[in-house]
């Protein structure tokens, strides 16, 4: 009986080697576009907000984030509250505009029915955001522009105790009475809707720009003229240490993996750029369009069955490969590595919560978004060790640690 699939590390990605910031720009672009662009919402736009275009300086994709974002206070916000994903962090910080601008239309008396009676699928289909600009129109019949986005707004505590997707049925919840409808009949999550589906395109367009996208998706994107982001995806620490810290761990016999929450090709190229990816394993990467494939697979018999952090599967998999079938590592009850055998190095809460269900050894480090201040989260919640960022991993493992 096979025991044990080797000495592996298994890393995060986001915080830990790569920056989060080019797709935190791709957020805030998103929700700009949503609102300000003439195919959406056409909104006037304030001072200090560019008017909308798809070529832009580095200068002006930083005041865009600046103001969506509130300074990235409103990151912060939804990161406290579990939110991982960039396309919701996009998606709930739109949807939250749009809860202003749907409370301002039922205040004067328009209703979901009066917007949307007639069209194709009925009122119980959610919105696109082509159909944004029924809500532009009825504004402007209102009177004009009365409302204006308020981004700060989002900072209260409308979201109370709610965490990761309890946040969306949440919002979905405060609607005006009807107003929930933009997002599907009720009871449909938020995260399925064809809103939700429409900004993870517009993402998806500015992250990876016109060339890329076409390329990924096999159509058009929506409007011309993305340059892309992910070329400017910097390392959150110098390449020629991670290099070193990576062929270091090789050479102390560590097999080195990947468990993150980004789609395969949004790993490999920047890593491919930085030359690193070259030190991993890949039967032991697992990204996001693998556990989703998981998940649509045992979903026929398992419904709702969600594989992401901080369920264990991700690093379980990364740790087994394909020596364990995905069945028995997506159970309640998985078979687990041997004690040490295992390293898991992560940023986040999610991070050491899947660790210690996939019965890992956690290290945080700390270049995540809450830097130094998860130091103290790391420890009551039992990390094995706590290191300022993975330059720090082959000393750790040189010592007598394990
Ligand atoms: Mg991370």
């Amino acid at each position: 009986m096979n025991l044990s699939a080797g000495k592996k590390i298994i890393f995060d990605m986001d915080g830990v080697i790569t920056g989060e910031e080019r797709y935190w720009d791709a957020a805030a672009l998103t929700v700009w576009e949503l609102i300000f662009s003439e195919r959406f919402l056409n909104i006037e736009h304030p001072s200090g907000l560019p008017v909308f275009k798809t070529g832009l300086s580095l200068r002006e994709i930083a005041a865009v984030r600046r103001v969506i974002f509130c300074e990235d206070q409103v990151i912060s916000f939804f990161k406290q509250r579990a939110v991982n994903s960039n396309w919701d962090l996009a998606f709930l910080t739109f949807s939250f505009q749009l809860l202003s601008l749907t409370r301002y239309l039922a205040g004067r008396g328009i209703s979901f029915k009066d917007l949307y009676d007639g069209r194709e699928g009925g009122l119980e289909k959610g919105i696109t955001t082509g159909e944004l600009s029924l809500m532009r129109s009825s504004l402007t019949a209102a009177g004009g522009d009365g409302w204006k986005p308020s981004f700060q707004d989002v900072l209260t505590d409308w979201a109370e105790e709610a965490r990761g997707g309890e946040l969306m049925k949440k919002l979905r919840n405060i609607f005006p009475p009807g107003y929930g409808q933009i997002f599907g009949k009720s009871g449909n999550a938020p995260s399925s809707s064809s809103l939700w589906k429409d900004t993870q395109e517009i993402f998806q367009e500015w992250y990876f720009g016109e060339e890329v996208f076409k390329v990924n998706y096999g159509k058009e994107p929506g409007v011309s003229g993305k340059e892309g982001l992910i070329s400017r995806e910097e390392p959150l620490i110098r390449v020629s240490a991670i290099k070193a810290a990576l062929s270091e761990l090789k050479r102390l016999g560590w097999k080195l993996g990947i468990a993150t929450g980004r789609p395969m090709n949004e790993l490999f190229h920047p890593l491919e750029q930085m030359d690193i990816w070259k030190y991993f394993d890949a039967n032991s990467v697992v990204t996001f369009d693998k556990v989703t494939k998981v998940e649509k697979i045992l979903g026929e018999n398992f419904p709702l069955i969600s594989l992401g952090k901080p369920h264990p599967y991700s690093f379980l998999k990364a740790y087994w490969g394909e020596e364990k079938s995905n069945r028995e590592l997506a159970s309640a009850a998985p078979p687990l590595p041997q004690q040490g055998m295992c390293w898991v190095i992560g940023d986040a809460l999610a991070d050491l919560l899947a660790a210690r269900e996939a019965g890992a050894s956690f290290i945080g480090v700390l270049t995540g978004h809450n830097g130094s201040n998860n130091k103290e989260l790391f420890k009551n919640e039992g990390a094995e060790a706590i290191l300022p960022d993975i330059t720090c991993l082959p000393e750790f493992f040189t010592k007598d640690n394990l």
